[in-house]
């Protein structure tokens, strides 16, 4: 099935690259992204290539450096501002990309805290948590003196940061005095400075329309607004700012509001004296509250109109945080919960192919597993030699793995810097890696092919699509069963699966007498679906379900469908939706030879390959359908007909049923209680038909219009 080229570097997994190379790319990247405010790589790719720095450095602490990123906090401040120092370091957060790294960080905490000794002979304590959402912005720290905003800083390397009042100063949301008749001699208020999706979109056609640089995302907008050099432009991008904690002189104690002792409490205590706060947060008794707060936001994250990257949880207690304390990084007490990834880098493990029914080879990336988008995801589709040529794809890459929700994972890019030293490059095979046979790519085409019909892969990709939902829809024979037949050689095409037997079929693994029976029977029924289906089922290129039933109205049988191919192929593409290359696919496919024993086989196993006589009457499968190309909308109520019976009869004759009219529609057709589309066809001069109306034409009593 598939073809495993070699690996370059047995035994080196991706987690052992050099950590040089892995400390290069990031320190470029965290460059890019804190300095220049414009990223070269995704966060989540960040993430994961940091963590395996992170790894790689505690399993071999000697080759940790000073340059590392593991041991910096943001970049450096930005030239062109004052540097200030902050009077409290302001950190970055330790990540959490599971619930178990949840767990095991509350566990470290615990420890930390000494609870756990503490509560040997007695239940677990649980320490009460807040979860808040983390607003994917830029940090600010904000200095007051007696009340009055005196100094704003960005966070720079998390002790000294860009001084950037005046910039502070023009957003609304923070407050340039605060709400209190006593200050103290100072405060110090962090929290999150943002651009709202909305105002994002805006300021990005804005440059557009300039030809300036694109932003990236908004928290890079967010910080490129926030140094710039003109407070007037800060003004007009509008930015929003969330408070989430603050830092008082030990000896004051207010009274109203009361000195918070809790970051609950300290939340309030900053929306009491004027500042927004996110109203998004709970307070949770234990871990399991967390979780569910973070469930709940990881659906509705959305519905937000400010983007946010997941959940900060932070023990509740503000005297157990300064018990806690922080590491060189990040406090202990808190961590960022981060929200499933959609990117991550992977290391290609190898290149595999697979051969489609219609001997397409697709290339096929198969890379150390991932979590993506709440699934574990280990192969991607390259499509063709094409994609393949342009990612540049070398034997043992990093690369960068995309999946978003529903959406089937696919390789984004190719990280060039981690590339193992003397890779070989890597491109499709010459030969199918099926049958040997050499493939072929035709001209202007970008499929490359296996053309031979008789290549096991083709067979069995035709099988299981003959036994399809949409074509035989045959229950019991999936693909691990067919794949037992071609490769024991019992079966060589569609033909032979009707002359399988019951105790052969039982006497194969994972069979049993049952199972094979009702096989049997099932291949037997299966000789009645329609004939729209047993022409779907064929696998003709470019004849899917829709076509197949469009040709099947209009030719009755395959020796009818057969002759208008050959000899005149108008008669095909006077039918809907089959144009000249359809048409051609037809008569290639009925012209070949070993295609028309083929269906001699499957006539003599008991296939009619045309419409019964039910189908006949039910869809006036007589030459065209009397309605095809005409649309009908159908509004109020019939006296007989109810609505889907009334489609269905169009439809059976070959109309379409639309919702809405416009000029193109050929017919409303009005009963009791028409409403606007009534008067909408009248206004449009679109004729109206009563159900009596409709029978005749169903009935070929009066005659459809010509399209118009
Ligand atoms: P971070 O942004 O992941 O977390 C720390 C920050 O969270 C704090 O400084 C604070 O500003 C913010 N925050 C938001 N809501 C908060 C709340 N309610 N309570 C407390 N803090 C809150 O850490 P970081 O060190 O600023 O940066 C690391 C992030 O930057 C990672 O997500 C990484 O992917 C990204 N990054 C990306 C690249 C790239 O090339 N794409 C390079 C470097 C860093």
């Amino acid at each position: 099935m598939s073809q495993q080229q070699p690996d370059p570097a047995p035994g080196r997994r991706a987690s052992e690259l050099g950590a040089s190379e892995l400390r290069a790319l990031l320190n470029r990247a965290a460059h890019a992204y804190y300095v220049l405010d414009a990223p070269e790589m995704e966060d989540p790719v960040y993430d994961r290539l940091y963590r395996e720095l992170l790894e790689l450095e505690s399993a071999h602490p000697e080759l940790q450096t000073p340059d590392s990123p593991t041991q910096r906090v943001g970049g450096a401040p930005a030239e062109g501002f004052q540097s200030v120092e902050h009077r409290i370091g302001l950190l970055s957060l330790d990540n959490a990309f599971s619930m178990a790294e949840l767990e095991a960080w509350y566990g470290r905490l615990l420890k930390v805290l000494d609870r756990e000794t503490a509560s040997a002979h007695g239940a677990l304590p649980e320490l009460p948590l807040v979860a808040e959402l983390k607003i994917d912005g830029n940090a600010l720290a904000l200095s007051y003196e007696h009340g009055v905003l005196v100094r704003a800083a960005t966070r720079g390397d998390g002790q000294r940061g860009e001084e950037i009042t005046a910039n502070v100063r023009t957003i609304t949301a923070v407050p340039l005095r605060l709400q209190l008749e006593q200050p103290p001699a100072w405060v110090e208020v962090r929290g999150e400075a943002l651009i709202p999706d909305g105002t994002f979109a805006a300021i990005n056609t804005e440059r557009s329309e300039r030809g300036d640089a694109l932003f990236a995302n908004p928290r890079n907008a967010c910080a490129g607004t926030l140094r710039q050099l003109d407070p007037k432009v800060v003004a007009a991008r509008r930015l929003d700012f969330f408070a989430y904690t603050l830092h008082l002189p030990d000896d004051w104690q207010p009274t109203n509001p009361p000195r918070p002792t809790s970051q609950w409490e300290a939340l309030q205590w900053l929306q009491a004296v004027g500042f927004r706060v996110n109203p998004n947060a709970a307070l949770c008794p234990n871990l399991a509250a967390v979780e569910a707060f973070f469930a709940q936001w990881d659906s509705r994250r959305r519905l937000l109109p400010y983007a946010t990257d997941g959940v900060v949880v932070k023990l509740n207690d503000l005297r157990l945080q300064a018990d806690a304390g922080f590491t060189q990084k990040a406090p202990r007490w808190a961590i960022a919960l981060k929200y499933a990834a959609e990117e991550s880098p992977s290391r290609l493990l190898r290149l595999s192919c697979q051969v489609g029914r219609t001997g397409v080879v697709t290339p096929v990336a198969e890379f150390e597993p991932v979590p993506l988008a709440g699934t574990t995801v280990s192969r991607a589709t390259l499509h063709n030699a094409d994609r393949l040529a342009e990612l540049d794809l070398h034997a043992g890459d990093t690369i960068v793995v995309r999946k978003a929700g529903e959406i089937i994972p696919e390789v984004v890019r190719v990280l060039a810097e981690l590339r193992p030293a003397g890779a070989t490059p890597l491109a499709l095979p010459r030969a199918c890696p099926e049958c040997g046979s050499e493939l072929v790519r035709e001209d202007g085409e970008a499929a490359t092919r296996c053309v031979n019909s008789s290549c096991p892969a083709i067979l069995r990709g035709s099988l299981r699509h003959w036994v399809s939902k949409g074509a035989l829809d045959v229950d019991g024979l999936g693909g691990k069963l067919i794949e037992q037949l071609v490769d024991r050689g019992l079966v060589g095409s569609i033909a032979d699966l009707y002359r399988l037997d019951a105790a052969l079929l039982a006497s194969l693994e994972r069979m049993g007498e049952t199972s094979a029976a009702n096989l049997v029977l099932a291949l037997e029924a299966s000789k009645a679906k329609p004939w729209h289906r047993q022409l779907y089922g064929l696998g003709i290129h470019h004849v899917g379900e829709v076509n197949a039933k469009a040709l099947a109205r209009a030719f009755g049988s395959m020796v009818e469908l057969a002759s208008a191919a050959a000899e005149s192929p108008e008669q095909l593409t006077a039918v809907e939706g089959i144009g000249p290359t359809i048409a051609e696919s037809l008569r290639q496919w009925l012209a070949t030879g070993a295609n028309r024993r083929l269906l001699e086989e499957i006539a003599a196993c008991g296939f009619a390959l045309a419409a019964s006589e039910a189908e006949r009457q039910g869809s006036g499968a007589h030459g065209p359908a009397p309605l095809a190309g005409r649309t009908f909308v159908l509004t109020g109520t019939l006296p007989s007909l109810s609505r889907s019976q009334a489609a269905a009869r169009i439809e059976a004759a070959g109309g379409k049923v639309s919702g809405s009219v416009s000029k193109k529609t050929s017919y409303v057709v009005a009963g009791d209680e028409a409403g606007s589309k009534l008067s909408k066809a009248e206004g449009l001069g679109v004729p109206v038909l009563d159900e009596s109306g409709l029978l005749s034409l169903l009935e070929g009593a009066i005659s459809a219009p010509q399209d118009g």
